[in-house]
């Protein structure tokens, strides 16, 4: 028990880990350089449950995660830290291309139900019920389970009750060594030897795994989205809207409308805002809800995501070091699936077991030695 714990990065895998390992008792120590992080960045669409990817480790992680956001939520708020405005169910608006789409969708709802009680209710509605700006829209399937996360303002909750249990979070960039069998971790203020460590880097692992040997299967995806103001928006409680192409219309209760994400693999780690792409998410909005097309940008947010080479997620123990964990690679969807896998990572360190079975998660494909 009084055998330090690293983490290294603090988005939400990392956050969550060291959450509930710090609030346990354990001495843990989060490293978290934090620029381009992600988490900071994302949208936070929490509606999983009608994507038309089949990947059944993917889903497995991502119908988790909706349900996991719930006793998060809970385990927050009894610890005292107040997550009001941080999540919230509001339900999720698709917009379709095609009206056998519907058909399916309410089909997968009766069909996902009893392993994802979270869905709730799903039905087919007039958008503009739910959300009156949808003029360009006749038809939506609503799903009352669908809610939004704030990523940024989670990962400072989560890291305020880091501290309060007695973690330590140093924000300086880490590097790591491994000598017989001995882990220790380096940043510029800090040097510690650890029993066990998280490596949740997002799109930064290569560089980490680099100098210990090992080619790592990551790439950086940048994602641009931008906010939109207003007063009269507050307390709305509006759904979260999911049109069939990139852009998608977050409300949130505090007046502000999120628009996005941009998906964009080939600018690498650039963190700046390209008000190009950001007018092509604007385009889009424009053809179901030309009203909210004409607000002025308020804010503009870029970060950086991680994906392998065919969208699989990575996660679990380092060849040849079964004390090192990894998870990256979560995608455009690893605000829903990430708190899952931060918590999982923490129940291994306590139990010596989770849910994550090895076989569903290869990670030697991933991960491999170089020489
Ligand atoms: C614009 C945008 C919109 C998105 N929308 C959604 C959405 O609607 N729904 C959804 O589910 N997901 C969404 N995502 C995806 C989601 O945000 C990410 O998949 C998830 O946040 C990844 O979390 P992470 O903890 O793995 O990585 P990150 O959040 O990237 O955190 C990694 C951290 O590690 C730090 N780090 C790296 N290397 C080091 C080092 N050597 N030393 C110290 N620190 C280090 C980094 O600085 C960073 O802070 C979106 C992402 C973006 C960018």
């Amino acid at each position: 028990m009084n055998k330090t714990i690293g983490i290294i990065g603090g988005g939400i895998v990392g956050s969550t880990a060291a959450y509930y390992l710090s609030r346990s008792g354990y001495p843990v120590i989060l490293f978290d350089e934090g620029s381009g992080q992600a988490t900071k960045a994302a949208a936070g669409i929490i509606n999983p449950w009608f994507s038309l990817r089949r990947n059944k480790p993917w889903y497995f992680l991502v119908s988790q995660g909706a349900e996991f956001y719930r006793k998060l939520m809970l385990d927050l708020d009894s610890d005292g830290f107040d997550n009001g405005e941080i999540f919230q169910i509001d339900g999720a608006l698709m917009i379709r291309k095609s009206d056998k789409r519907y058909t399916k969708d309410l089909f997968q709802a009766e069909e996902k139900r009893s392993q994802s009680p979270s869905i709730g209710n799903v039905k087919i509605v007039n958008p503009q019920d739910f959300f009156p700006y949808l003029t360009g829209a006749n038809q939506a399937t609503y799903v009352e389970g669908g809610g939004r996360v704030d990523g940024e303002a989670l990962v400072a909750q989560l890291q305020k009750a880091i501290i309060h249990f007695g973690g330590q979070i140093i924000r300086e960039k880490a590097q790591l060594t491994i000598q017989d069998e001995v882990i220790q971790i380096n940043s510029p203020s800090e040097s510690v030897k650890v029993t066990k460590l998280l490596l949740a880097a997002g799109a930064w692992l290569p560089d980490l795994l680099a100098p210990l040997g090992y080619q790592t299967d990551i790439r950086p995806q940048k994602g641009q989205l931008y906010s939109i103001k207003n007063d009269k928006w507050k307390n709305k409680h509006w759904p979260v809207v999911m049109p069939s192409g990139t852009a998608d219309i977050i409300p949130f209760n505090n007046g502000t409308i999120i628009i996005g994400a941009t998906h964009e693999d080939d600018q690498d780690f650039d963190l700046s805002v390209d008000s190009e792409q950001l007018s092509q998410l604007t385009q889009e909005i424009a053809q179901i809800a030309p009203e909210i097309a004409e607000y002025p940008i308020d804010q503009t947010k870029v970060g950086t995501r991680a994906h392998t080479s065919n969208y699989d997620v990575l996660v679990g123990a380092l060849p040849e070091h079964e004390n090192i964990w990894a998870v990256s690679g979560l995608g455009s969807s690893g605000l829903t699936s990430g708190p899952y896998l931060g918590y999982q990572w923490s129940q291994l360190i306590q139990t010596g077991k989770n849910t994550i079975d090895p076989d569903m998660f290869p990670i030697d494909k991933h991960i491999t030695r170089l020489n």
